[in-house]
């Protein structure tokens, strides 16, 4: 074994545990430490025994065990514990160690955070990690951002350590400087959320006004595995529909039906209404979950309030194409309003983001990979500069032809009493963005009317505003 170990790991839980595993397989020596100090002996006992880990039982300890720089990783729970470790780890560090943080910050903490630790004269990189506990041990999508002379010191280690896609690249690159890695994994979030709720929906449709039973509907996503919508979520919903327990129960069907949320799809939501972007369908997702969470409101009013009984009569085969339609354009939607946000966040924050490597890092490893994110890649790498992925030719000429399905399963739904929020709000946002003139002209007037918030002029130039008396009072 070696003297030193490569990097130091804090945080001896699900993440921390199979991370650690991940990059001694690569050859890395790691040492680790957890503020509940028995974990240690623990991990080093148990599933670290045999192998190059350096058990520490201090933190000078850990510090004291790592090659220059240091390479301090932090995967413990998101928020205060982060900046008590922070504290912790710094008075043993020298100019130039590096503190990492794996777990899920929020942004605005890792662009406060680096600046900090910059202060002290140290570097500092918040990267997300996504994939759960089986990406942590065998390849993970990560996102790295913060201070960029850190990128050089731990790049070897996280790309081998990350999933790769079929031609050997790593899901893991460079994101941009103090916040940007953490920001692209919230996105990242927002899009799981999004990507989640419209299989729901379907699911959904197929249950209630296809009256289609779980093995059914595990054959249909078995057979959209197949096809462009080829994803992890796909795949492991044809899972769910298909298991079944001991006794041969479909558990699915036991499952209570209301949502949790841990709060990265909020954020998501939150940074869109900061930055003015329509993140609609993300948006819509999390009050999904909201409303599913309002169970007991749920019941009482579907006691007292009614609406129509689900009934289909169409061309059921014929409904579940549509629905494919309705998923696709639907993601289509979601990726061009969350790659919208990134954009924006790049001009407020000035993030040089590479959007192209963003969709590479999405394409293995994560809870979002799936084959679209190859045309994703290819559609910025044909244009850098492109500003919305709904004017790619690409995705244009694809959500062009799966919009008549589309449409034929939201009006139908909507006919049927059957709640769609997410997949409607994609097609309500599809049809806003390509509408030349929109009723805002209304809505300026309005604003004028009640507030002398005065308006621009269609035939005088951007820049000169008016005002109008629409009541002639004085
Ligand atoms: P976790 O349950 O979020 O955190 C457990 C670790 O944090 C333990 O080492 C624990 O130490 C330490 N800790 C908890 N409260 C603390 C406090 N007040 N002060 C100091 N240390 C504290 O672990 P996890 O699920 O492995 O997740 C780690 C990070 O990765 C989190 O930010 C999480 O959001 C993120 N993440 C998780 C997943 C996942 O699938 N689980 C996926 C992606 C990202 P003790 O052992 O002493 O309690």
């Amino acid at each position: 074994m070696k003297k030193l170990a490569d990097i130091g790991l804090i945080g001896l839980a699900v993440m921390g545990e199979n991370l650690v595993l991940n990059m001694e397989s690569k050859g890395y020596t790691v040492a680790v430490y957890n503020r509940t100090v028995k974990k240690v002996d623990k991990f080093i006992e148990g599933r670290g025994a045999g192998k190059n880990f350096i058990g520490a039982h201090s933190i000078e300890e850990l510090v004291a065990s790592l090659e220059r720089p240091r390479k301090v990783m932090l995967l413990v729970k998101a928020g205060q514990p982060v900046d008590d470790f922070i504290e912790k780890v710094m008075p043993y560090l020298e100019e130039g160690d590096i503190i990492i943080d794996g777990g899920n910050s929020h942004f605005p903490d890792t662009m406060r955070r680096t600046k900090y630790v910059e202060s002290k004269g140290f570097l500092y990189i918040g990267t997300g990690v996504s994939g759960g506990e089986e990406g942590a041990l065998k390849g993970p999508s990560m996102m790295p951002g913060g201070s960029p002379d850190a990128w050089p010191h731990v790049k070897d280690i996280f790309q081998s350590i990350a999933a790769k896609v079929e031609d050997g690249q790593p899901c893991c690159d460079w994101v941009g400087e103090n916040g940007a890695g953490h920001f692209v994994k919230m996105v990242h979030n927002g899009i799981e959320y999004g990507d989640m709720q419209i299989i729901t929906e379907a699911y959904h449709l197929m249950k209630n006004l296809l009256g289609m039973s779980n093995p059914e509907m595990h054959e249909v996503f078995k057979k959209w595995n197949g096809e462009e919508l080829d994803s992890y979520l796909i795949e492991i919903t044809r899972d769910i529909l298909g298991y079944k327990d001991e006794n041969g129960e479909e558990t699915v069907d036991f499952i209570l039906d209301t949502a949790g949320q841990k709060g990265t799809g909020k954020w998501t939501g939150i940074s869109a209404l900061d930055l003015g972007i329509p993140l609609t369908l993300i948006g819509e997702s999390v009050f999904a979950r909201c409303l599913s969470a309002q169970k007991k409101l749920r019941v009482e009013a579907s006691k007292v309030i009614n609406g129509p009984t689900p009934k289909f009569n169409g061309d059921k085969e014929q409904f579940l194409d549509d629905l494919k339609m309705a998923l696709y354009g639907s993601k289509i939607i979601s990726y061009a309003q969350g790659y919208n946000l990134m954009m924006e966040a790049a001009k407020e924050y000035n993030w040089n983001l590479n959007y192209g490597g963003i969709a590479l890092m999405w394409r293995g490893g994560c809870i979002i990979r799936s084959i679209f994110l190859k045309d994703i890649k290819e559609a910025f790498e044909k244009n850098p500069e492109l500003p919305n992925l709904l004017l790619d030719p690409f995705f244009k000429e694809k959500v062009e032809s799966a919009q008549d399905g589309w449409r034929r399963v939201c009006a139908t739904a909507l006919t049927n009493g059957m709640p769609v929020p997410a997949l409607t709000a994609a097609l309500t946002y599809f049809d806003g963005f390509r509408t030349e003139r929109l009723p805002a002209n209304l809505l300026q007037a309005q604003r004028d009317y009640f507030g002398a918030h005065t308006y621009e002029r269609v035939d005088k130039p951007r820049g000169e505003f008016f005002h109008t008396n629409w009541t002639g009072r004085g």
